[in-house]
């Protein structure tokens, strides 16, 4: 079956004055799925999206969304696309049913029709019994439902989200993510940007991780793990981390990568090597004493750790 491509990347420049945010990045999106846009925070993850948005124009590289070129056709590409901004868009003094509805109304909507679009989507995000109340009396995860509500009722095709589960409360989270897979199950598609790996491993069926303006990896979730399944990461937490240097255990056979981080030594290395003694006494020698030990297995985490020498967390 042919795979329809809702977004066409290619060659995406975005600098701020002298600063590049975006290097040149290319990628697609295809029809129906959740595309997990993950990084640090800086990768660029939400220049990218609000290009795709049209709320921020590209230096270069071309884009097209929905079968229309973004330089010629943005408005044509507004009308069919949802946009969660990190922000949030709402009213806080109008009931939240006013809310979804004057958004829904900006797209043509009218009549039954406005009526039936404002309570699936209030519907969707558990809102549908507080709508008659004003988003000032809603805790933040609330409001953050309410402006994907708002976000779409319209029923866009392609829904971009960025970042929305940021610093709320973990049922409101939970209701989000569970929106989400909804609203992909109706045909929609999702491109959905986080820091949060979870988030990413729960929903997303492809993955395309970002760091410094650049895609350094991309595929589903299996994908991205096949290519450090053959390893194993030990985390050593070091009595003296200052002391510790990694230069004599990259001479350690089959060992990949050694990164010092928060006092303590993470060491990749080939599983079918046996090794592990042997880093055990480099460890040592350097004058660090052992702690405790854990072996982390392939995830995300490790994916993200292997290709930038960084962790996800902030
Ligand atoms: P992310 O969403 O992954 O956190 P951003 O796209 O927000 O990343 O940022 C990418 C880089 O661009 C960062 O270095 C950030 O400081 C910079 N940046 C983002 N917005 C602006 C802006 N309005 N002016 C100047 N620099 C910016």
């Amino acid at each position: 079956m042919e795979v329809s491509k809702i977004v066409t990347v290619k060659n995406l420049e975005k600098s701020y004055d002298n600063k590049k945010a975006v290097k040149g990045i290319s990628f697609e999106v295809y029809g129906g799925e959740i595309l997990g846009f993950l990084g640090p925070n800086g990768a660029g993850k939400s220049t990218t999206i609000n290009i795709l948005a049209t709320v921020l124009k590209n230096d270069g590289g071309e884009v097209n969304i929905l079968g229309h070129d973004l330089k010629k056709e943005a408005k044509l590409i507004k009308r069919g696309i949802g946009i969660v901004p990190q922000d949030l868009a709402i009213y806080e003094e109008i009931e939240a049913e006013e809310n979804v509805s004057f958004f829904a109304s900006l797209y043509g909507f009218r009549g039954k029709d406005l009526k039936d679009r404002v309570k699936e989507a209030l519907e969707l995000v558990g809102l549908y019994d507080r709508r008659g109340d004003k988003p000032k009396t809603f805790s933040g995860g609330m409001k953050r439902r309410l402006n994907i509500a708002c976000a779409i009722a319209h029923n866009p095709k392609l829904i971009i989200m960025d970042e929305p589960t940021v610093g709320i409360d973990p049922q409101s989270r939970n209701h989000i993510l569970e929106s989400i897979k909804t609203l992909r199950e109706r045909g929609a598609t999702i491109i959905y940007s986080t820091h949060y790996m979870e988030e990413v491993e729960a929903i997303s069926d492809r993955i395309i991780i970002m760091n410094e303006g650049k895609i350094i990896a991309e595929g589903t979730k299996e994908e991205l793990k096949k290519k450090v399944d053959d390893e194993i990461t030990y985390s050593f937490a070091l009595d003296k981390p200052n002391k510790f240097e990694d230069k004599s255990l990259y001479e350690v056979d089959g060992v990949t990568k050694v990164v010092l981080q928060d006092g303590e030594a993470n060491i990749t290395t080939k599983k079918s090597k046996d090794n592990f003694n042997e880093i055990i006494s480099k460890i040592t020698q350097s004058g660090c004493r052992i702690e405790s030990m854990k072996s982390i297995e392939a995830s995300l985490e490790t994916v993200f750790l292997e290709l930038t020498g960084k962790s996800l967390r902030d």
